[in-house]
Protein backbone atom coordinates (compact mmCIF):
# COMPACT_ATOMS: atom_id res chain seq x y z
CA UNK A 1 0.00 0.00 0.00
CA UNK A 2 1.68 3.13 -1.08
CA UNK A 3 1.10 6.10 1.10
CA UNK A 4 -1.28 8.77 -0.17
CA UNK A 5 0.36 11.42 -2.70
CA UNK A 6 -0.22 15.25 -3.56
CA UNK A 7 -1.39 15.16 -7.04
CA UNK A 8 -1.75 18.26 -8.87
CA UNK A 9 -3.28 18.21 -12.49
CA UNK A 10 -4.01 21.13 -14.99
CA UNK A 11 -6.75 20.76 -17.36
CA UNK A 12 -8.06 18.55 -15.05
CA UNK A 13 -11.71 19.57 -15.30
CA UNK A 14 -12.63 16.92 -17.96
CA UNK A 15 -11.15 14.61 -20.63
CA UNK A 16 -7.94 12.82 -19.60
CA UNK A 17 -7.28 15.61 -16.78
CA UNK A 18 -10.57 14.43 -15.19
CA UNK A 19 -9.85 11.15 -15.39
CA UNK A 20 -6.37 11.00 -13.50
CA UNK A 21 -8.06 13.41 -11.31
CA UNK A 22 -10.53 10.17 -10.57
CA UNK A 23 -8.23 7.64 -10.45
CA UNK A 24 -5.75 9.13 -8.26
CA UNK A 25 -8.48 10.28 -5.42
CA UNK A 26 -10.36 6.62 -5.96
CA UNK A 27 -7.36 5.16 -4.55
CA UNK A 28 -7.14 7.87 -1.81
CA UNK A 29 -4.57 10.22 -3.25
CA UNK A 30 -5.07 14.43 -3.01
CA UNK A 31 -5.86 16.07 -5.57
CA UNK A 32 -5.43 19.81 -6.35
CA UNK A 33 -6.95 20.52 -10.30
CA UNK A 34 -7.07 23.51 -12.64
CA UNK A 35 -8.98 24.23 -15.61
CA UNK A 36 -9.52 27.41 -17.72
CA UNK A 37 -13.19 26.37 -18.39
CA UNK A 38 -15.43 27.42 -15.28
CA UNK A 39 -18.43 25.28 -15.65
CA UNK A 40 -16.55 21.95 -15.55
CA UNK A 41 -14.47 23.37 -12.68
CA UNK A 42 -17.75 23.43 -10.78
CA UNK A 43 -18.44 19.85 -12.03
CA UNK A 44 -15.24 18.64 -11.04
CA UNK A 45 -15.87 19.61 -7.70
CA UNK A 46 -19.16 18.68 -7.43
CA UNK A 47 -17.99 15.03 -8.34
CA UNK A 48 -14.95 15.35 -6.10
CA UNK A 49 -15.86 16.93 -3.36
CA UNK A 50 -11.77 16.25 -1.53
CA UNK A 51 -10.21 17.86 -4.49
CA UNK A 52 -9.33 21.70 -4.41
CA UNK A 53 -10.58 22.37 -7.88
CA UNK A 54 -9.96 25.99 -9.17
CA UNK A 55 -10.86 27.90 -12.15
CA UNK A 56 -7.06 29.19 -13.80
CA UNK A 57 -6.04 29.41 -17.08
CA UNK A 58 -2.26 27.93 -17.57
CA UNK A 59 -1.47 30.47 -19.81
CA UNK A 60 -1.86 33.39 -17.24
CA UNK A 61 0.69 33.90 -14.79
CA UNK A 62 -1.26 35.88 -12.22
CA UNK A 63 -4.01 33.17 -12.22
CA UNK A 64 -1.50 30.29 -12.09
CA UNK A 65 0.20 32.26 -9.39
CA UNK A 66 -3.23 32.46 -7.01
CA UNK A 67 -4.11 28.58 -7.91
CA UNK A 68 -0.33 27.56 -7.32
CA UNK A 69 0.43 29.50 -4.14
CA UNK A 70 -2.90 27.83 -2.30
CA UNK A 71 -2.02 24.54 -2.98
CA UNK A 72 1.33 25.29 -1.64
CA UNK A 73 -0.01 27.03 1.56
CA UNK A 74 -3.00 24.18 1.91
CA UNK A 75 0.04 20.95 1.34
CA UNK A 76 3.76 22.23 1.91
CA UNK A 77 4.47 20.40 -1.09
CA UNK A 78 3.70 18.30 -3.85
CA UNK A 79 4.38 14.53 -5.26
CA UNK A 80 3.10 14.38 -8.82
CA UNK A 81 2.42 17.02 -11.13
CA UNK A 82 0.57 16.58 -14.43
CA UNK A 83 1.39 18.82 -16.75
CA UNK A 84 -1.82 18.07 -18.53
CA UNK A 85 -4.03 21.09 -20.09
CA UNK A 86 -3.87 21.32 -23.69
CA UNK A 87 -5.89 22.70 -26.77
CA UNK A 88 -5.95 21.13 -30.77
CA UNK A 89 -5.14 24.45 -32.23
CA UNK A 90 -6.22 25.06 -35.89
CA UNK A 91 -6.38 22.51 -38.63
CA UNK A 92 -5.07 23.91 -41.85
CA UNK A 93 -2.23 24.00 -44.41
CA UNK A 94 0.77 26.74 -42.55
CA UNK A 95 0.17 29.44 -45.14
CA UNK A 96 -3.64 29.49 -44.38
CA UNK A 97 -2.88 29.86 -40.68
CA UNK A 98 -3.28 32.87 -38.70
CA UNK A 99 -0.68 33.93 -36.63
CA UNK A 100 -2.65 34.70 -34.00
CA UNK A 101 -3.58 31.00 -33.74
CA UNK A 102 -0.73 29.93 -33.63
CA UNK A 103 0.29 32.07 -30.87
CA UNK A 104 -2.67 30.69 -28.85
CA UNK A 105 -2.05 27.36 -29.34
CA UNK A 106 1.39 27.43 -28.64
CA UNK A 107 0.62 29.50 -25.67
CA UNK A 108 -2.11 26.85 -24.06
CA UNK A 109 0.17 23.85 -24.84
CA UNK A 110 3.88 25.13 -24.02
CA UNK A 111 3.68 28.34 -22.22
CA UNK A 112 1.07 26.88 -19.90
CA UNK A 113 3.44 23.90 -18.61
CA UNK A 114 6.45 26.12 -18.26
CA UNK A 115 4.56 27.97 -15.40
CA UNK A 116 3.03 24.51 -14.08
CA UNK A 117 6.94 23.23 -14.10
CA UNK A 118 8.56 26.13 -12.95
CA UNK A 119 6.66 25.96 -9.99
CA UNK A 120 6.81 21.88 -9.33
CA UNK A 121 10.51 22.15 -9.71
CA UNK A 122 11.27 24.72 -7.41
CA UNK A 123 8.88 22.63 -4.68
CA UNK A 124 10.35 19.38 -5.64
CA UNK A 125 13.97 20.15 -5.86
CA UNK A 126 13.73 21.51 -2.05
CA UNK A 127 12.22 18.16 -1.14
CA UNK A 128 14.20 16.41 -2.99
CA UNK A 129 11.39 14.08 -4.59
CA UNK A 130 8.76 14.66 -6.96
CA UNK A 131 7.24 13.71 -10.09
CA UNK A 132 6.66 15.07 -13.15
CA UNK A 133 4.37 14.00 -16.20
CA UNK A 134 3.86 15.74 -19.04
CA UNK A 135 0.98 15.31 -21.49
CA UNK A 136 2.33 15.65 -25.14
CA UNK A 137 1.38 14.01 -28.11
CA UNK A 138 2.16 11.55 -30.95
CA UNK A 139 1.73 14.65 -32.91
CA UNK A 140 5.50 15.68 -30.88
CA UNK A 141 7.36 12.96 -32.03
CA UNK A 142 5.72 12.08 -35.60
CA UNK A 143 4.65 15.59 -36.64
CA UNK A 144 0.79 15.73 -37.67
CA UNK A 145 0.16 16.88 -41.41
CA UNK A 146 -2.84 20.57 -41.07
CA UNK A 147 -1.63 20.62 -37.24
CA UNK A 148 1.55 22.54 -37.34
CA UNK A 149 1.17 24.83 -34.33
CA UNK A 150 0.12 22.10 -32.08
CA UNK A 151 2.85 19.40 -33.56
CA UNK A 152 5.26 22.04 -32.55
CA UNK A 153 3.99 22.92 -29.05
CA UNK A 154 3.92 18.97 -28.19
CA UNK A 155 7.37 18.38 -29.43
CA UNK A 156 8.51 21.24 -27.74
CA UNK A 157 7.13 19.56 -24.72
CA UNK A 158 9.24 16.47 -25.38
CA UNK A 159 12.28 19.26 -25.16
CA UNK A 160 11.47 20.71 -21.60
CA UNK A 161 10.67 16.82 -20.24
CA UNK A 162 14.02 15.96 -21.42
CA UNK A 163 15.76 18.64 -19.95
CA UNK A 164 13.69 18.89 -16.81
CA UNK A 165 14.65 15.69 -15.94
CA UNK A 166 18.57 16.33 -16.70
CA UNK A 167 17.92 19.45 -14.58
CA UNK A 168 15.94 17.60 -11.42
CA UNK A 169 17.22 14.05 -12.13
CA UNK A 170 20.47 15.03 -9.29
CA UNK A 171 17.90 15.62 -6.63
CA UNK A 172 15.78 12.72 -7.03
CA UNK A 173 13.13 14.02 -9.09
CA UNK A 174 11.80 12.54 -11.79
CA UNK A 175 10.26 13.77 -14.76
CA UNK A 176 8.28 12.21 -17.90
CA UNK A 177 6.23 12.70 -21.19
CA UNK A 178 3.11 10.73 -22.13
CA UNK A 179 1.87 10.67 -25.31
CA UNK A 180 -1.47 9.51 -26.54
CA UNK A 181 -2.75 8.55 -29.29
CA UNK A 182 -6.46 9.33 -30.77
CA UNK A 183 -8.69 9.33 -27.20
CA UNK A 184 -12.02 8.33 -27.62
CA UNK A 185 -14.28 11.31 -26.83
CA UNK A 186 -15.30 14.54 -27.03
CA UNK A 187 -12.08 15.82 -28.05
CA UNK A 188 -11.03 13.62 -30.78
CA UNK A 189 -14.96 14.10 -32.35
CA UNK A 190 -14.13 17.63 -32.35
CA UNK A 191 -10.80 17.34 -33.91
CA UNK A 192 -12.08 14.80 -36.18
CA UNK A 193 -14.51 17.64 -37.44
CA UNK A 194 -12.23 20.52 -37.80
CA UNK A 195 -9.46 18.23 -40.06
CA UNK A 196 -12.39 16.64 -42.17
CA UNK A 197 -13.69 20.43 -43.08
CA UNK A 198 -9.83 21.56 -43.81
CA UNK A 199 -8.82 18.66 -46.14
CA UNK A 200 -12.07 18.72 -47.77
CA UNK A 201 -12.86 15.20 -46.82
CA UNK A 202 -15.59 13.39 -45.30
CA UNK A 203 -15.13 12.42 -41.56
CA UNK A 204 -15.31 8.98 -41.66
CA UNK A 205 -12.32 9.09 -44.23
CA UNK A 206 -10.30 11.05 -41.24
CA UNK A 207 -11.65 8.67 -38.47
CA UNK A 208 -10.44 5.54 -40.37
CA UNK A 209 -7.22 7.26 -40.87
CA UNK A 210 -6.09 7.44 -37.17
CA UNK A 211 -6.83 3.84 -36.81
CA UNK A 212 -4.81 2.58 -40.13
CA UNK A 213 -1.69 4.09 -39.42
CA UNK A 214 -1.37 2.48 -35.99
CA UNK A 215 -0.56 -0.97 -35.47
CA UNK A 216 -2.84 -2.20 -33.34
CA UNK A 217 -5.41 -0.72 -35.61
CA UNK A 218 -7.29 1.22 -32.22
CA UNK A 219 -7.74 4.49 -30.58
CA UNK A 220 -6.74 4.28 -26.54
CA UNK A 221 -8.87 5.34 -23.58
CA UNK A 222 -8.60 8.30 -20.87
CA UNK A 223 -8.21 4.70 -18.61
CA UNK A 224 -5.36 3.55 -20.77
CA UNK A 225 -3.11 6.76 -19.74
CA UNK A 226 -4.58 6.61 -16.50
CA UNK A 227 -3.03 3.66 -15.85
CA UNK A 228 0.37 4.61 -17.31
CA UNK A 229 0.53 7.70 -15.36
CA UNK A 230 -0.20 5.61 -11.89
CA UNK A 231 2.26 3.22 -12.93
CA UNK A 232 5.01 6.20 -13.23
CA UNK A 233 3.74 7.49 -9.72
CA UNK A 234 4.12 4.05 -8.05
CA UNK A 235 7.49 2.49 -6.53
CA UNK A 236 7.46 0.26 -9.21
CA UNK A 237 8.53 3.19 -11.53
CA UNK A 238 11.19 5.18 -9.04
CA UNK A 239 13.86 4.46 -11.95
CA UNK A 240 12.11 5.50 -14.73
CA UNK A 241 12.91 9.15 -15.84
CA UNK A 242 13.58 11.45 -18.83
CA UNK A 243 10.93 9.10 -21.10
CA UNK A 244 8.66 9.97 -24.03
CA UNK A 245 6.26 7.04 -23.82
CA UNK A 246 3.63 6.56 -26.04
CA UNK A 247 -0.18 5.16 -24.98
CA UNK A 248 -1.19 4.67 -28.54
CA UNK A 249 -1.25 1.23 -30.30
CA UNK A 250 2.11 2.22 -31.74
CA UNK A 251 1.64 5.03 -34.42
CA UNK A 252 3.52 3.90 -37.56
CA UNK A 253 2.50 6.92 -39.21
CA UNK A 254 0.66 9.93 -38.78
CA UNK A 255 0.44 11.08 -42.72
CA UNK A 256 -2.86 10.96 -44.31
P1 LIG B 1 -10.08 17.88 -23.38
O1 LIG B 1 -10.40 19.03 -24.31
O2 LIG B 1 -11.12 16.87 -23.06
O3 LIG B 1 -9.48 18.43 -22.01
C1 LIG B 1 -8.55 19.46 -21.97
C2 LIG B 1 -8.86 20.31 -20.76
O4 LIG B 1 -7.91 21.36 -20.73
C3 LIG B 1 -10.25 20.95 -20.85
O5 LIG B 1 -10.96 20.77 -19.64
C4 LIG B 1 -9.96 22.40 -21.12
O6 LIG B 1 -10.93 23.30 -20.57
C5 LIG B 1 -8.60 22.55 -20.45
N1 LIG B 1 -7.89 23.69 -20.96
C6 LIG B 1 -7.79 24.10 -22.25
N2 LIG B 1 -7.10 25.23 -22.31
C7 LIG B 1 -6.75 25.55 -21.04
C8 LIG B 1 -6.03 26.62 -20.46
N3 LIG B 1 -5.56 27.61 -21.21
N4 LIG B 1 -5.85 26.63 -19.12
C9 LIG B 1 -6.37 25.64 -18.35
N5 LIG B 1 -7.06 24.62 -18.84
C10 LIG B 1 -7.26 24.57 -20.18
O7 LIG B 1 -8.83 17.17 -24.05
P2 LIG B 1 -7.97 15.92 -23.55
O8 LIG B 1 -8.01 14.92 -24.60
O9 LIG B 1 -8.32 15.53 -22.17
O10 LIG B 1 -6.52 16.60 -23.58
C11 LIG B 1 -5.65 16.56 -22.46
C12 LIG B 1 -4.23 16.62 -22.98
O11 LIG B 1 -3.97 15.46 -23.78
C13 LIG B 1 -3.94 17.81 -23.87
O12 LIG B 1 -2.65 18.33 -23.59
C14 LIG B 1 -4.00 17.23 -25.26
O13 LIG B 1 -3.26 17.99 -26.19
C15 LIG B 1 -3.41 15.86 -25.01
N6 LIG B 1 -3.72 14.88 -26.04
C16 LIG B 1 -5.01 14.52 -26.29
C17 LIG B 1 -5.26 13.58 -27.28
C18 LIG B 1 -6.66 13.13 -27.62
O14 LIG B 1 -6.84 12.36 -28.57
N7 LIG B 1 -7.69 13.55 -26.90
C19 LIG B 1 -4.21 13.01 -28.00
C20 LIG B 1 -2.91 13.41 -27.72
C21 LIG B 1 -2.67 14.34 -26.72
Amino acid sequence: MTAAQRVLITGGASGIGLGLARRFAARGDIVALCDADAAAVSAAAKELPNSLARTADVRDEAQMATFLDEVESAWGGVDVVCANAGTGGPAGLIEDLEYQAWQDCIAVNLHGAFLTCRWAARLMRAQGSGLIVVTSSTSGQWGHPLRSPYASAKWGLIGLTKTLAMELGPVGVRVNAICPGAVEGDRMDRVVEMEAAAAGRPEQDVRDQYVSGVSMRTWVTVDDLADTVLFLASPAASKISGQIIAVDGHTETNAP
